[in-house]
């Protein structure tokens, strides 16, 4: 059982590309800090805002940017994820909701990649209907998939190619979230697993 793990997983990075070395995604997320700092680190400001990470891509972007950030914050995660395909997704799907008082605050949503958007779109129209002020979406990876999106996101790390990506808390089928960089894996292997 151990060993059909472990060949399953070393057979999606068969034939991978690494898009974005470490380096490459630690840069980007200083300069995504760097960003949010310079909005929010002010002084005088009354009202601090709220952080949402969303469970489970965002987790290891969350905790390489949150220490990063300069300006008192409350944080608390969100879990939404797409039913169905590995990829292809359908419903979204609430597993935990957003939990703290959002009326009238400005709420920043942290996720890991903005594919065709509808996770994000959902997420951030909830947030509205709860009554935040604003909600800012700050998206490590954005695909460029050469088509409209039904959200943008204000804040992004990294655009990246029309490829399915792992690493940096993206997974395929559990797999591989800890890769330091950002990989691209064919989909001949995506499919063989
Ligand atoms: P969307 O609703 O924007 O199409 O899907 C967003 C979610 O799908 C992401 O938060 C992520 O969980 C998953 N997703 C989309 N593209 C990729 C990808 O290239 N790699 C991985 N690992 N997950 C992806
Ligand atoms: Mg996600
Ligand atoms: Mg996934």
């Amino acid at each position: 059982m151990q060993d059909f793990h472990h060949n399953r997983a070393r057979a999606l990075l068969q034939n991978a590309e690494e898009l974005f070395t470490k380096q490459d995604v630690d840069t980007a997320v200083t300069a995504m800090a760097d960003h949010l700092n310079a909005r929010y680190n002010h002084p005088e400001a009354e009202a601090f805002p709220l952080v949402l990470g969303v469970m489970g891509g965002a987790v290891v972007f969350t905790g390489n940017l949150l220490p990063q950030l300069t300006f008192p914050l409350e944080f608390d995660y969100i879990h939404v994820s797409r039913y169905g395909d590995e990829d292809k997704g359908g419903e979204v799907v609430w597993k935990v909701v957003p939990r703290s008082n959002v009326a009238g605050r400005t709420v920043i949503v942290l996720d890991d990649i903005l594919d065709e958007g509808e996770t994000l779109a959902h997420v951030k129209q909830r947030l509205l209907d709860m009554g935040a002020a604003e909600v800012i979406l700050a998206v490590f990876a954005d695909k460029a998939i050469g088509k409209t999106k039904p959200v943008n996101a204000d804040i992004v790390g990294l655009t990246i190619p029309n490829r399915f990506v792992v690493g940096f808390g993206m997974d395929a089928y559990g797999y591989w979230r800890n890769l330091p960089g950002l990989w691209a894996i064919r989909p001949e292997e995506l499919q063989q697993t």
